[in-house]
């Protein structure tokens, strides 16, 4: 009997709303863990898309991988940046180990995977593609048949989801993933697989673009605003679409759902940049006119001790000397200072003062090894209910909305996993949290396939 593998992910998608707040309003993924086993997955430091996926489908952590996020230091300059693409994977994913024992892959929309390389198989590629310009498929040919089969133009990802208007993200949404699900579901009937494995994006657009519409404990969050039930309705259309999937596969098949990370309301952000000047360690030649990125303040880079860049957790950087092209800090003073920092950053509280969790790591303690350029410190303000705001010229720490546009949801510690093999049912057994590390030892299992000796991960007994 021919082992085959279909993985859902769903990205952001958060354990609590699946597992337990719309359980009952999602009938095909509550079959699927009522049949199946689920549970928590722990996503990786930071719990953010780029490194994730890669990190699950690889079992390395980011250190390993060495890339932080989708932005990272290229060199120890001050402003040369790299994108962690596909380039920077290493050719050693679940995918990639199964086409070395002669098994074919069907992937859409995994993260990373943009600009597509051969595999044994077939793939559309990510979020990151910049447009149906770019070669987007691999075989190159299959580009056609994708534009064909989804009736419409490739959607990747939904143009400035941090935008005010939601109904235009609203329908973006919608036939992004209508368009996607339909290639996909192309893919699986006409493409000979053993491992399939899809991507949905627009989970995690609409958490970012309607969070504070949908709970009401979200501090910005009114009553008949009109958008209650907009998470809500596209959960239960994407468990629609995941019901016809299932509709094509058969009775040998494992059924994997996992989300990269979970997703929580944002309670604010933290200047963080702002902070580091009031605290002395970051100083400018001039005060900013307006709001405006770091990179284009004129930094005193003789005066300064540290800077940081904004997102879901700030990457802190110190100005060392013989290492950044002005340093300060001398490498003797290193580890004093960059304690020194994560300390009154977690005395930091809230506009009032009071507790929020603030705490930092350092990638040397979290990573079994730190390749390419690590942040000095990765800083998650208030356990990820705040953010992050590299912008300058604010003049307050605290802020109520996002700087890059309005987004009501930030990442959460942990991602989502539903097991259902039609041959081993396991009557909705709950699952010990596991982390996404595990995910790749435990679909090579699958296919009797050895994990690589240096993979974290350990099979989950699903
Ligand atoms: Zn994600």
């Amino acid at each position: 009997m021919a082992r085959k593998v279909l993985l859902i992910g769903l990205d952001c998608a958060d354990p609590r709303l699946v597992f337990d707040l719309w359980r009952d309003d999602l009938p095909n993924l509550r079959r699927l863990m009522e049949q199946g086993s689920y549970g928590r997955l722990r996503s990786s430091d930071p719990p953010i898309t780029v490194p994730a996926w890669t990190s699950m489908m690889t079992s390395l952590d980011p250190g390993e991988l060495g890339f932080y996020g989708f932005r990272n230091r290229a060199d120890y300059s001050y402003d040369k940046m790299g994108l962690a693409t596909a380039r920077q994977v290493p050719p050693r994913t679940v995918w990639d180990l199964l086409g070395r024992v002669g098994k074919r892959s069907t992937l859409l929309g995994v993260p990373q995977t943009f600009p597509p390389r051969p595999i044994n198989g077939q793939m559309v590629t990510c979020f990151l593609t910049p447009s149906t310009q770019s070669p987007y498929t691999f075989p190159p040919e299959l580009k056609d048949e994708v534009e064909a089969a989804g009736g419409g133009e490739y959607i990747f990802d939904v143009s400035d989801f941090r935008s005010e208007d939601k109904q235009r993200i609203l329908d973006d949404i919608y036939t992004m993933t209508e368009r996607q699900f339909k290639v996909f579901r192309h893919l699986l009937r006409t493409k000979a697989w053993d491992y399939a494995m899809m991507v949905v994006m627009g989970t995690d657009r609409i958490h970012h673009g309607f969070w504070q519409y949908c709970f009401p404990d979200h501090p910005l969050y009114t009553p008949n605003n009109g958008l209650e039930s907009s998470i809500h309705d596209y959960f239960v259309y994407v468990d629609g679409q995941i019901g016809q999937l299932l509709a094509e596969i058969d009775a040998e098949t494992l059924v994997l759902v996992v989300s990269d990370h979970g997703a929580r309301g944002m309670d604010g952000g933290i200047c963080v940049n702002e902070w580091l000047i009031q605290q002395g360690y970051l100083v400018l030649k001039e005060q900013p006119q307006g709001i405006i990125p770091l990179e284009k303040a004129a930094i005193d880079w003789e005066r300064t001790t540290a800077w940081a860049a904004g997102g879901y957790y700030a990457r802190l950087y110190l100005n060392v000397a013989g290492r950044e092209p002005q340093g300060q800090v001398a490498p003797a003073d290193y580890e004093r200072v960059r304690d020194e920092i994560a300390t009154r950053l977690a005395a930091l509280g809230d506009e009032q003062g009071r507790p929020i969790g603030t705490f930092s790591v350092k990638p040397q303690e979290i990573y079994r090894t730190v390749r390419n350029i690590a942040p000095d410190l990765i800083v998650y303000f208030g356990d990820l209910a705040w953010r992050s705001l590299g912008t300058v010229g604010h003049g307050v720490i605290h802020k109520f909305e996002n700087d890059t546009g309005p987004d009501g949801a930030n990442h959460d510690w942990y991602g989502l996993l539903i097991a259902y093999d039609p041959q081993r049912p396991q009557g909705g057994r709950r699952l010990e949290d596991r982390q996404l590390m595990d995910m790749a030892p435990s679909i090579l299992r699958e296919f009797g396939v050895a994990p690589l000796p240096d993979m974290q991960g350990q099979p989950i007994d699903w």
